[in-house]
């Protein structure tokens, strides 16, 4: 048994949701207000047969306990696994943990802790750290926000950390390691931060990672970070998201500025799902890393020609990690934290009109041509349709595609050609028709084992079925290890860039999958089928779940209220399940035959 599944046997889902919502036993599940939404009418249940949890209010969603606790502490399937498996007394084996070996990385991150609490204190208490103390309240930060960010103050001497920190056993060299202080000619060295404001930049797990620092006067450089050093990517890491994780998550979206100050005024006005990109141009790397928490993001970055440059990139994440992002314009050169501190409404104002970096691009593009001349529609076509050729996502490619067709008054059907000639050589196989028998003897397994798991092999078995598999909705995977691999499928292009964006947790399980034997034929057939039998599957565990509610409600002496409050909010049972065959109905009669020799054979 693999570690993920001991981890389930021994943990009761009860239990876990108990920790942070009031359960009520009712009837065979239990009932309670919604801990990640508010609402007045308990719509959130937990159901101990299948150790699953769904919300039916706002939410409208459930999964296990891993993706549980994963919403609820705003963390990654690795970490809440090895939470859970703490709880549970169950041993990760070393090579499941990440940085195996990573002492060296350990001690870094304890001297950066040091320096941190020396910078602070500094601020605090020195008296040369006044005029930071001053800087920091004419921006109007409270001692809360102070103490929530760690922010410090660094002496105007050259070997003031340094000594410190060497009194209490780190080495010169270690310093150096991790950045905090320089070499100097005749291989001495000296501190790196001096007479600086001090901003410790922590990464997702809330580890101090490196230090960015600002002058408090208009000496130059106005800022200098730490290096790149074993513990801190300079290019993969945001400022503020240790503390911005669980609101990105809960908001389902992820606002991106620039600078340290933009952040923490964001986060003292009670927008917590503010980040840095700490440069102008947002990485393909933060991007992921953002992708973990959610798929919407919006760039609130200065609209300046580095700016517009940014946008692009925007453009090109978007593509690349189908991610949705949009684009925050700032009114005339002015930056989030001066807006946030004047008014937050506006700020609010701003956020709600973002609009998607494609239609941005669109107009910055377009703004500079007369899309009455030919030339400058042939420049628009040129500009435009790379972009849209990059979108992995059909129906948006058919939106933009229109989109760019009615600025140029050319027809879809030219610029289609026009990408079709600009691609030749990239055709698509399709299977011959298969015969229903076969495809039955292969699917056999599929009755005894897991339809998930099946069906995940299936896609990561065979890459020709990327295209069609993006249809399908992480949702349908309710186990989360499995739905954990669908998401990192549907992201990645082949199995070396999917086993890095999983957690190792994960990769055993992942090995298994791949291991799993699948007979090599009808590919697409099988696909077809497996897509029907996981809707399917998933709107039946929706359905008894409901029933579940349905049973309870009139068996209670209620008024009846809730099951009319139910029913209002659409939660019906059989309605929705019969709409969904009624829609797949056609594709259903194509393989029927297909599921009547499984029905036989089971
Ligand atoms: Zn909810």
């Amino acid at each position: 048994m693999g570690v993920i599944d001991e981890v389930k046997q021994r943990t009761d889902i009860v239990e876990v949701v108990g920790q942070y919502a009031t359960l009520t036993k009712a009837g065979r599940t239990f009932r309670a207000l919604c801990p990640f939404h508010s609402e007045k009418h308990a719509s959130f249940f937990v159901y101990p047969e299948q150790q699953s949890w769904h919300c039916f209010g706002a939410c409208n969603t459930g999964g296990d306990v891993f993706s549980f606790i994963m919403k609820k502490q705003g963390i990654d399937f690795g970490d809440a696994l090895r939470l859970l498996a703490q709880r549970a007394g169950v041993v990760i084996p070393s090579r499941f943990e990440p940085e195996a070996g990573g002492e060296e990385k350990q001690r870094l991150f304890q001297i950066n802790q040091a320096a941190a609490q020396y910078f602070h204190n500094l601020l605090l208490n020195s008296s040369d750290g006044e005029k930071a103390r001053n800087y920091l309240a004419s921006r109007g930060f409270s001692a809360k926000t102070i103490a929530d960010f760690q922010l410090g103050f660094s002496l105007n001497s050259w070997e003031a950390l340094k000594e410190y920190l060497m009194e209490r056993g780190y080495t010169d060299g270690e310093l150096l390691t991790a950045g905090l202080v320089v070499e100097a000619e005749g291989g001495k060295s000296h501190d790196r931060f001096r007479n600086r404001l001090i901003f410790p930049i922590f990464d997702t797990q809330g580890r101090i990672a490196g230090f960015g620092a600002r002058v408090l006067d208009d000496s130059l450089p106005k800022y200098v970070n730490s290096p790149q050093t074993p513990i801190f990517d300079k290019s993969g890491i945001l400022y503020g998201i240790d503390k911005a994780k669980s609101a990105i998550r809960q908001q389902e979206m992820a606002v991106i500025v620039e600078g340290y100050m933009d952040v923490i005024t964001a986060h003292q006005s009670g927008f917590d799902n503010v980040v840095a990109s700490m440069g102008t141009s947002v990485t393909e790397k933060q991007v992921s890393t953002l992708k973990k928490l959610t798929g919407n993001m919006a760039l609130a970055l200065d609209a300046d020609a580095a700016g517009e440059e940014a946008m692009l990139r925007g453009v090109a994440h978007e593509n690349a990690l189908g991610a949705e992002v949009k684009v925050v314009i700032m009114p005339g050169g002015r930056d989030p934290d001066d807006v946030i501190k004047e008014d937050t409404q506006v700020w609010q104002k701003l956020l709600e009109d973002a609009i998607p970096v494609v239609d941005y691009t669109f107009n910055m593009v377009t703004s500079e041509l007369d899309l009455s001349r030919a030339r400058d529609k042939r420049l628009a076509v040129d500009k435009l349709l790379p972009i849209i050729d990059g979108m992995k996502d059909i129906v948006r490619k058919a939106h933009y595609l229109q989109k760019l067709a009615r600025l140029v008054e050319v027809s879809e059907k030219n610029l289609e050609a026009e990408l079709a000639r600009n691609k030749s050589g990239r055709v698509r196989h399709r299977a011959g028709e298969p015969k229903p028998e076969a495809v039955a003897d292969a699917l056999h397994p599929l009755m005894s084992s897991s339809l998930e798991e099946y069906s995940l092999a299936l896609l990561l078995q065979h890459p020709e079925l990327k295209g069609s598999g993006q249809e399908l909705s992480p949702g349908y995977f309710e186990n989360s290890e499995n739905r954990e691999i669908f998401v990192a499928w549907q992201k990645t292009d082949d199995l070396s860039s999917l086993k890095k964006e999983l957690d190792i947790a994960i990769h055993e399980h992942l090995e298994r999958l791949l291991a799993k034997s699948i007979i090599n034929t009808q590919i697409e057939q099988k696909y077809n089928f497996c897509t029907l039998r996981l809707q399917e599957e998933f709107y039946k565990s929706l359905e008894r779940k409901r029933q579940a509610i349905f049973a309870l409600e009139v068996e209670t002496k209620g008024t009846g209220a809730d099951v009319a409050r139910l029913k209002e909010e659409g939660i019906e049972p059989s309605v929705q399940l019969g709409e969904v065959f009624a829609q797949q109905g056609q594709r259903r009669s194509g393989i029927k035959g297909v599921r009547n020799e499984l029905g036989k054979q089971k």
